[in-house]
């Protein structure tokens, strides 16, 4: 069976690794801008399941976070080298509805526990070094057969060689005809890369509070998140504005942060699908697809969507997965010309 994945971030990557267990599966990734050339690249890494503002505990977070931590550790395996920081997040809580359900969450989940009045340690928090994680997992992808070509993929006819084409093309997506039915929206991040000094290394660990500070890869490195921006001109890394945005922030939930030194500034573009809280799988006929919509949660869903995705295609049957993202785009395709016409 050969397989088109247009996109190798977290999404199309993972998804070539679970096709390429099969050796029936031959699998080419196509991606314009090379391995983590969207936002997985610029990722900061952040993994935990008390996402959002009202800190619930996320649509399968348990199956999920299992199903990402397999992967970081096979990983890890394979390259004999650490893709992820397994030390728990600090969790600083803005206002009493946000307290109530870490209390309720330390009670039910036993992952929880106070540090002080305003803040909770998310002892099942890691923190993803998801360059160094990207890179592992292609190196799997390409052991086990997978080839990679760089090129910018417009539509779904361009790959009509293909047995089966899946779309984890993140924010591209919305450049693709076959997806204009769903309507997906688009925010911009923007993450600064700061120098820790050594006086601060020791002990430190990613902290979550207005905005965040994710450890980096090595103790001299940290990442201080983020930007949300719903308009924007460009793509493109704008850090005199990020700096503006970020850093009176960071000085709230890190007293020290003044002490960082602020050498770079990357930015990606989230996507989600509009009025939607999950991320989706989109049928577009019996052999096209596409795995999208992660939002700000794609290391928590990417592995575990990919998986099943992957025995769906398989199988040639998508009963494993789950009703929540499962969008039928055919369907949704018809709807949208009605409304149009
Ligand atoms: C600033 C910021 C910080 C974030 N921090 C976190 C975090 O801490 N934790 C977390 O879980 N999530 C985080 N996220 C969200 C996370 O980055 C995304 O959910 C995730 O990367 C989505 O992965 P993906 O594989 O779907 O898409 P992407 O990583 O965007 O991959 C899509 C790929 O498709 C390629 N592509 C697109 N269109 C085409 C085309 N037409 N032809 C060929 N190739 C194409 C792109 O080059 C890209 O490489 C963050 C996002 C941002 C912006």
């Amino acid at each position: 069976m050969k397989i088109a994945i247009v996109g190798a971030g977290f999404c199309g990557l993972s998804l070539s690794h679970f096709l390429l267990q099969s050796k029936s599966c031959h699998v080419t990734l196509f991606d314009r801008n090379g391995i983590g050339g969207g936002a997985s690249g610029i990722a900061t890494g952040l993994l935990h399941p008390y996402t959002g503002e009202q800190a619930k505990r996320s649509w399968k977070a348990t199956d999920a976070i299992g199903a990402t931590l397999a992967l970081l550790k096979q990983v890890e395996a394979a390259t004999g080298r650490a893709v992820a920081s397994y030390d728990g997040i600090v969790r600083l809580v803005q206002n009493a509805e946000q307290k109530a359900a870490f209390l309720s969450h330390a009670e039910q989940f036993g992952d929880v526990e106070p540090i002080e009045d305003h803040s909770f340690f998310i002892k099942s928090g890691i923190t993803v070094h998801c360059q160094n994680y990207l890179q592992g997992l292609w190196g799997m992808v390409a052991q086990a057969g997978g080839i990679l070509v760089q090129k910018l993929i417009s539509s779904l006819s361009d790959l009509e060689s293909y047995d089966h084409i899946v779309l984890t093309a993140g924010s591209g997506i919305s450049g693709f005809p076959e997806a204009k039915s769903l309507r997906f929206g688009r925010t911009k991040g923007q993450v600064l890369t700061a120098e820790v000094p050594t006086s601060l290394q020791e002990g430190l660990k990613s902290i979550i509070g207005k905005g965040y500070l994710a450890k980096g890869d090595n103790p001299g490195i940290c990442y201080l998140g983020s930007t949300y921006e719903k308009s924007f001109a460009s793509e493109a890394p704008d850090q005199s504005a990020a700096e503006k945005e970020i850093l009176p922030k960071a000085a709230l939930f890190f007293p020290q942060a003044d002490q960082l030194q602020i050498v770079g500034c990357s930015s990606g573009v989230r996507v989600t699908r509009i009025g939607h809280y999950y991320p989706i799988v989109a049928r577009f006929s019996p052999s096209s697809w596409a795995l999208t919509g992660m939002g700000s949660r794609g290391l928590l869903y990417h592995a575990y969507l990919a998986e099943l995705l992957a025995h769906a295609i398989q199988t040639g049957d998508d009963a494993c997965i789950p009703s929540e993202v499962l969008v039928d785009a055919m369907k949704e395709a018809v709807d949208h010309e009605k409304v149009c016409v």
